[in-house]
């Protein structure tokens, strides 16, 4: 056996490779961000040749740096950027347009016209017909209007469709495709459960959402359990033919590998948006507070559900700081800001630059910072962007209690801004909670390589890898109960503006 398990992690601003072993250990690590493309306002692209350019680079930088060679690898798993919609010619294997990125609001009109607003009395029935069967609520977030929208406005898209000439993938597929030579085209039930267009109850593609949105079957992906095997990795393209035999959209994958294999078993993570997700087993528990209704990785393969509640612009907002504003340098700068000011000088940013996911759902909604004084500095706004991080995490989190009828003792974390002890310390303040970090932040490729490995016989089962656990840092509630009630106010105050 092979000592190593490779992860592709194929984020929404950069490609990761990791290689781990056993006991969850980085062995070794490269990784490469990649053009974000906004045409208009709103609307966001990558380049899915660069997308595939970018994680193959990363997969031979990564080996090369221990001296590796696919050949000591025992499996492939691969984890990606959730709903990003990438149609591409089965003939020729080339994309007809770039990929339309998962923040993309291009498609917010369509959704408005085929399900109309929640208070929309003639379409009730379709808006929970969808709820019912995907367990999502309609949006443009989701793949279903983004092929749709492909296939309308790409000249020749609908005439090379209806002749069953054309494939769509999320990211999983269209590296699985590509890393197997053009052979294969398949997803698993995670990343399926992100098109609107799969019953996650029945497991089988919705004949009358693909009628809905005039998608013919024929570029469907065949859709498998997360753990198993899907294909070969060809010779020629990494130098050896290795099982790839994981796959997971990037929040289930987080959840698998923070071994939350059990019911009432959560994780956040902190990484371009932030994603809140509950295990909850067998059972796909419906929403009644504004989360979604999502599928999980199982181990044996078996049909696994979470609750989610999803925020579009989490560690999106520092990117902003640093890009757009220019008032910080990168994004670890933000913290020497943030605790540079008592406090946030009573300026809240509500950071709705996507319009507004869980618990709110509003796509029209955009940004607005409030509270600003004569006195108000770079440092209250860089701080009170990264407790826009934490606020939207806490009003996840009671919409996730209400709705599972659970209280969380403490808040596993992961995801790049997870990194910020102040954004740690702030959530677990305002949460009155413990805020656990574990020793390994790189959850959601572990979660990968977890699956890849259980299904090869490199771990023998979920036991085992539970060994590999470790926290690295606990943040425990230090805020008075007023001050809390404070900052809290000010938030839901400001949010109110906009929801
Ligand atoms: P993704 O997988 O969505 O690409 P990552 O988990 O890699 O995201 O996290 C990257 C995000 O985290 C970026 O949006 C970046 O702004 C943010 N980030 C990284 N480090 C920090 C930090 N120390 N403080 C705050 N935000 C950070």
């Amino acid at each position: 056996m092979s000592k190593y398990v490779l992860a592709l992690d194929q984020g929404t601003t950069s490609s990761r490779s990791i290689l781990f072993d056993k006991e969850g250990n980085i062995i070794s690590s490269a990784q490469q961000e990649f053009e974000q493309i906004f045409p208009k306002p709103g609307w966001v692209e990558h380049n899915p040749n660069e997308i595939w350019s970018s994680q193959i680079g990363v997969v031979a930088q990564c080996l090369a740096k221990v001296n590796m060679s696919a050949g000591d690898v025992a499996a492939i798993g691969i984890t990606n950027q959730r709903e990003t919609t990438i149609v591409w010619n089965k003939e020729t294997g080339e994309p007809i347009y770039n990929a339309i990125v998962w923040q993309c609001r291009r498609t917010a009109e369509k959704i408005d016209d085929l399900f109309g607003s929640k208070d929309d009395e003639d379409k009730v029935e379709i808006r929970e017909y969808v709820k019912r069967t995907t367990g999502l609520i309609p949006d443009a977030y989701f793949s279903a209007s983004k092929i749709a929208w492909i296939l309308e406005n790409v000249e020749g898209a609908r005439g090379l469709a209806d002749e069953g000439k054309l494939l769509f993938g999320t990211v999983d597929t269209w590296l699985l495709y590509k890393l197997t030579g053009g052979t294969v085209h398949a997803t698993d039930y995670t990343n399926a459960s992100r098109t609107m267009l799969y019953n996650i109850k029945e497991k089988c593609w919705d004949e009358r959402l693909l009628d809905l949105f005039n998608i013919p079957k024929s570029m469907l992906p065949e859709v498998k359990p997360s753990s198993g095997l899907f294909g070969y990795s060809n010779k020629d393209i990494i130098g050896a033919s290795v099982p790839i035999s994981g796959i997971a959209g990037d929040q289930q994958s987080a959840l698998f590998g923070q071994c939350c294999f059990e019911k009432g078993e959560s994780k956040n993570t902190y990484g371009t948006g932030c994603f809140l997700l509950m295990n909850t087993g067998d059972d796909p528990v419906e929403s009644k507070n504004g989360l979604l209704t999502t599928m999980a990785a199982t181990a044996d393969g078996s049909a696994g559900y979470a609750l989610e509640g999803s925020v579009f612009i989490a560690g999106a907002a520092i990117q902003w700081l640093r890009d757009e504003l220019k008032i910080i340098d990168s994004a670890p700068e933000s913290e020497k800001y943030a605790t540079s000011v008592l406090d946030n000088g009573g300026v809240y940013v509500v950071p709705a630059f996507a319009g507004l996911g869980a618990p709110y759902w509003n796509q029209d909604a955009r940004g607005i910072i409030t509270g600003l004084t004569r006195g108000s500095s770079r440092a209250h706004i860089i701080r009170a962007t990264l407790e826009s991080l934490a606020f939207q995490t806490a009003d996840v989190l009671r919409a996730m209690e209400k709705d599972s009828g659970i209280s969380l003792k403490n808040l596993k974390v992961d995801g790049g801004a997870s990194a910020n002890d102040f954004l740690m310390q702030f959530q677990s303040d305002i949460l009155d909670r413990k805020v656990l970090r574990p020793k390994v932040v790189e959850t959601t490729a572990l979660g990968s390589a977890y699956l890849a490995g259980l299904a090869v016989g490199y771990w023998e089962d979920t036991e085992e890898i539970k060994k590999n656990v470790g926290i690295g840092k606990e943040f425990n509630p230090a805020m008075s109960e007023d001050d809390r009630k404070t900052v809290l106010d000010g938030w839901d105050k400001a949010i109110s503006m906009i929801k």
